[in-house]
């Protein structure tokens, strides 16, 4: 069995199309730490972490720090026999949740790579034959997101997930003025980033609701279980969880207390792609659904998102298109888009044959 001989992480910095804009960020720079391990016979592993201050509590420099940390308790430790081992050196606490999920793609990504089985076979994937992406469209004025929702229709897009950010009543605009450009057919879901009130959620999610929204993400503050739980006994339309849900416990408690419809997982929030499918598990066991969100990432993390995401139990929504909303795309290999459909690589691992500098 071959040993771990080296993790080294290094930093990415790609430019957003325009401004990546939402209730309490700005982003015109997407980084990102990109986690190479390799093993002694050459066979090697990728892993992206995509830290955010407001979700993760991370910074990239910090994420890099904790990957050379982790990284010594790492080497010499054989792959695929010792994967548990080094699992458990990766995930002893429970924040760096970003840097943990970079570490344990590429050790699952080297351990597939060593079998000769793709990720979302080594998952227990794949449990669906296509899956299929929204476009987000960044918060902005009713008219500006309107005309991105129009040019998005016309490139293809099926489904579009609007940034919202308060106050209430201008979010209803916003998402009126997308309704009128895009007609009935397209499917529209929001994301409030925790900008309202309960009192604004409950005034605004009925006019939504009219306004044919299938879904309303994180709608008040993270905090605030009591609110996710009012709404979605008192809303028809789907409550899903995404700041209010970081870890497996956020969400064992969410589901324990059905507080929430749907729970958005993201790997860099719950620690990577084997915490994800346990993750959806533990959602599905009390009907709850899953959705798969992503950071401002490359193709790399989405390639190991798409393929937790494809092995995951009651997948109901996709949002992994961070790649269409950056500049550049420095990965060669792994998931594709076809439209909006996320096709995985029949190759082994996640399929990534290599990272540009
Ligand atoms: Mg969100």
């Amino acid at each position: 069995m071959p040993k771990i001989v080296s993790v080294e992480a290094r930093v990415v910095e790609i430019p957003v199309k325009g401004v990546f804009r939402i209730a309490y960020s700005e982003t015109r720079i997407a980084r990102t730490l990109i986690v190479r391990v390799e093993l002694d016979n050459g066979v090697y592993g990728f892993g992206e972490a995509s830290p955010s201050l407001h979700v993760t509590g991370e910074t990239v420099e910090g994420a890099k720090s904790f990957v050379e940390l982790v990284s010594d308790g790492l080497r010499g430790l054989r792959l695929p026999e010792e994967l548990n081992v080094a699992l458990r050196r990766v995930h002893f606490l429970d924040t760096f949740s970003s840097a943990r999920a970079a570490l344990e793609t590429a050790l699952l990504d080297a351990a597939a790579r060593h079998l000769g089985v793709r990720l979302v076979d080594l998952l227990g994937g794949p449990l669906y034959t296509e899956i299929e992406t929204d476009i987000t469209i960044s918060l902005s004025t009713p008219k500006e997101m309107a005309r991105q929702a129009e040019e998005y229709v016309g490139r293809g897009f099926r489904i579009l997930k609007l940034k919202l950010g308060g106050p209430a009543s201008l979010d209803v605009e916003r998402v009126r003025a997308v309704r009128e450009a895009v007609g009935d057919s397209v499917r529209i879901r929001v994301d409030v980033n925790q900008a309202w009130s309960l009192r604004e959620a409950l005034w605004a999610i009925p006019k939504l609701e009219e306004l044919g929204v299938e879904l309303v993400e994180q709608p008040t503050p993270a905090w605030c279980l009591e609110c996710l739980e009012t709404l979605s006994k008192t809303s028809t339309v789907p409550i899903a969880a995404d700041e209010s849900a970081k870890t497996l416990r956020d969400i064992v408690r969410l589901v324990a207390r059905k507080a929430v419809d749907v729970v958005n997982i993201k790997l860099a929030k719950i620690g990577g792609p084997l915490q994800a499918v346990t993750a959806a598990r533990v959602a599905a066991s009390e009907g709850v659904e899953v959705m798969y969100g992503c950071m401002l990432e490359t193709r790399l993390g989405i390639t190991a998102a798409a393929s937790a995401a494809y092995a995951s139990q009651n997948l109901a929504y996709v949002d992994l298109d961070s790649p269409l909303l950056l500049q550049s795309d420095p990965i060669r290999g792994g998931v594709e888009y076809q439209g909006a459909l996320l096709r995985l690589s029949g190759k082994p691992g996640l399929g990534i044959d290599g990272v540009e500098s």
